[in-house]
C-alpha cells in the first residue's frame, strides 16, 4: 500500500514539493523493496555475502537518486552538502520519509550522525569542520554520542561524573559511559565532559564541555555493545581511562556543552515525533487494509466488527491529535515563542499515541503482527524505547506542571491558543 501524500493547502509550495518528492521516493523505489534493503538485518547471521552486497547496491541506488532530486541530508545547511531546509519543512518532511522504517539513512539522516553533525555545525571551528564534519557528512567517517553513564541518573545530566582535566595543551579524560550507540562502528566521539566541579563558582549548567575523542585514541576502552530488546547492539559501554586528546577537541567554548546537549534535544525531540508520526501512519494503513480483507467466523471481514471500528476510530485520534500537538509547538519553537512546556508535552505524548497505534495494529494482524515479515516488531520496541531515551516521562511531566504552576503562582493563566 503507497503512502497518500497530496498538498497540504496551509503549506507553502516549496514544503508541499519537497513533501511530494519524498513521497514519491518512498513509494517507487522504497515500499516495494523493503524486503532486499533491509531482510539481511532480520535475517541475521544467516544472511548470505551476495543479500548484503545487494542490499548495499540497491540503497546506493536509491541514495543517488535521492542526491539527484536534492532532497539529501535535510538536517544540514547547503555548504555542508544538506538542503539548507528551514525548521519547518525538514519536519514535514520527517513525517513522509518515516513511513518507511529505516529510509531516513536514505535520505542521508543517521542517528547519532546526524545530531552531531548538527553540533559541529553550530560549535565547530572551520578546522573541526575540515577534520570531522566534512568527512562525517561525506559518509567516510562514523561517530557516537557519548553522555549518559551506567552509575548516574541520564535523566538529570548535571550529575555527569567523567571528568577533563587541562594539562598543558591537553584535555585529560576520565570516566565511565555507556548506551553511546553507534559506539562501534563510530571512528570518534563526542564526549559530554565535566570541565568544573559542582561545588566550583559559577552556574550548574556552565560546567560541562563537549570534547571530540577519536575511537583509535590509547584509553579508549570499549567494554561491550549493551545488548537492547534481548539482541546484540552497537549501544557501548565505554570506560575512558586517561584519555589524552589535545584541547582543540573541545567542542564550543569551555562550559558550553549543557547548551549544546539542549539545543541537539529540543529540535530533535520534534523532529522525532514527526518521525514517530510518520511511523504510526505506516502502521494505521497496514492495520485498515487487514481489517478490510481478513475474513472471520463464517467469512465476515473484520471491518463489521465493532472491537475493530473502535480500534480505527481510536488510532485516527491519536495520530492527529499526536501530530497537531507537534506541528503547534514546531510553530511555537519557529516563532520564538517559549516551547519548553510543549516540547515536553510531545516528548510524553507522541512515544506513548505511537505505542498505542502499533499496539492495535499488531492487535489486528494476530500472529503475523509479531512476525519479522511486518514491521511492527521493530515499530513497537522503538516506541517504548522512545519513552526512556532522550529524558524519560516522568522528568518532562514535572517539567510541564512546574512550568504551568509558575505561570498560575505569577496570577497569570494558561492561554492555550498560544
Ligand atoms: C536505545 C537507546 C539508545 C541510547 N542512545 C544514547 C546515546 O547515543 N548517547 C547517550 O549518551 N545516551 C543514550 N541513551 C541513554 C538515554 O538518553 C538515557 O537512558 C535516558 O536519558 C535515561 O537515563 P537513565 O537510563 O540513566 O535513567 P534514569 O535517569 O536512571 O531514570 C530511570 C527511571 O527513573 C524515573 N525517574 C527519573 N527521574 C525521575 C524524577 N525526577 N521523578 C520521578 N521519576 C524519575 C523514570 O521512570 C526513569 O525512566 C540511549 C538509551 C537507549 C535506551
Amino acid at each position: 500500500m503507497a503512502m497518500n501524500v497530496k498538498p497540504v493547502p496551509a503549506l507553502d509550495d516549496e514544503v508541499n514539493e519537497i513533501r511530494l518528492g519524498t513521497a514519491e521516493i518512498v513509494n517507487e523505489d522504497i515500499l516495494p523493496y523493503e524486503d532486499k534493503l533491509w531482510g539481511w538485518v532480520s535475517d541475521g547471521a544467516s544472511a548470505s555475502k551476495e543479500v548484503i552486497q545487494e542490499a548495499r547496491e540497491l540503497r546506493h541506488q536509491i541514495q543517488d537518486k535521492v542526491k539527484e532530486r536534492k532532497l539529501w541530508a535535510p538536517h544540514l545547511p547547503e555548504e555542508f552538502g544538506g538542503m539548507g531546509l528551514s525548521f519547518m519543512q525538514h519536519a514535514y518532511m520527517n513525517e513522509v520519509l518515516a513511513y518507511s522504517p529505516g529510509a531516513a539513512s536514505l535520505f542521508g539522516v543517521v542517528a547519532p550522525n546526524s545530531g552531531n553533525q548538527k553540533i559541529l555545525v553550530k560549535y565547530g571551528t572551520p578546522e573541526q569542520h575540515e577534520q570531522w564534519l566534512k568527512p562525517l557528512t561525506e559518509g567516510r567517517m562514523q561517530s557516537g554520542f557519548s553522555m549518559t553513564e551506567p552509575h548516574n541518573p541520564g535523566s538529570d545530566p548535571r550529575s555527569i561524573t567523567t571528568r577533563a582535566v587541562l594539562e598543558g595543551d591537553e584535555w585529560v579524560i576520565n570516566g565511565h559511559k555507556w548506551f553511546t550507540s553507534n559506539g562501534l562502528a563510530a571512528d570518534f566521539y563526542i564526549v559530554m565532559c565535566r570541565t568544573a566541579d559542582l561545588d566550583d563558582p559559577g552556574a550548574d549548567n556552565d560546567k560541562m564541555t563537549q570534547i571530540i575523542v577519536p575511537r583509535k585514541t590509547p584509553g579508549v576502552n570499549i567494554v561491550r555493545g549493551v545488548p537492547v530488546w534481548g539482541r546484540s547492539s552497537s549501544h557501548c559501554e565505554i570506560i575512558y581511562d586517561n584519555v589524552r586528546v589535545p584541547k582543540e577537541n573541545q567542542l564550543g567554548r569551555t562550559g558550553t556543552g549543557h547548551q549544546a546537549a539542549q539545543d541537539r534535544l529540543g529540535a530533535g525531540r520534534v523532529y522525532h515525533c514527526m518521525n514517530s508520526i510518520g511511523s504510526m501512519w505506516r502502521a494505521f494503513d497496514l492495520m485498515v487494509e487487514r481489517i478490510m480483507t481478513r475474513e472471520v467466523h463464517g467469512g465476515e471481514k473484520l471491518e463489521n466488527k465493532q472491537f475493530m471500528q473502535g480500534f480505527i476510530a481510536d488510532s485516527y485520534m491519536d495520530i492527529q491529535s499526536a501530530r497537531l500537538m507537534t506541528i503547534h509547538c514546531a510553530e511555537k519553537m519557529e516563532s520564538g515563542a517559549d516551547p519548553r512546556t510543549d516540547i515536553s508535552s510531545i516528548k510524553v505524548y507522541v512515544p506513548h499515541a505511537y505505542h498505542r497505534v502499533v499496539d492495535r495494529a499488531i492487535q489486528v494482524w494476530g500472529a503475523a503482527g509479531v512476525s519479522g515479515d511486518l514491521p511492527f516488531a521493530s515499530m513497537y520496541q522503538g516506541a517504548r524505547t522512545l519513552r526512556i531515551a532522550d529524558g524519560p516521562d516522568e522528568v518532562h511531566k514535572i517539567l510541564i506542571a512546574k512550568n504551568v504552576l509558575r505561570r498560575y503562582h505569577a496570577g497569570e493563566t494558561w492561554d492555550f491558543g498560544n
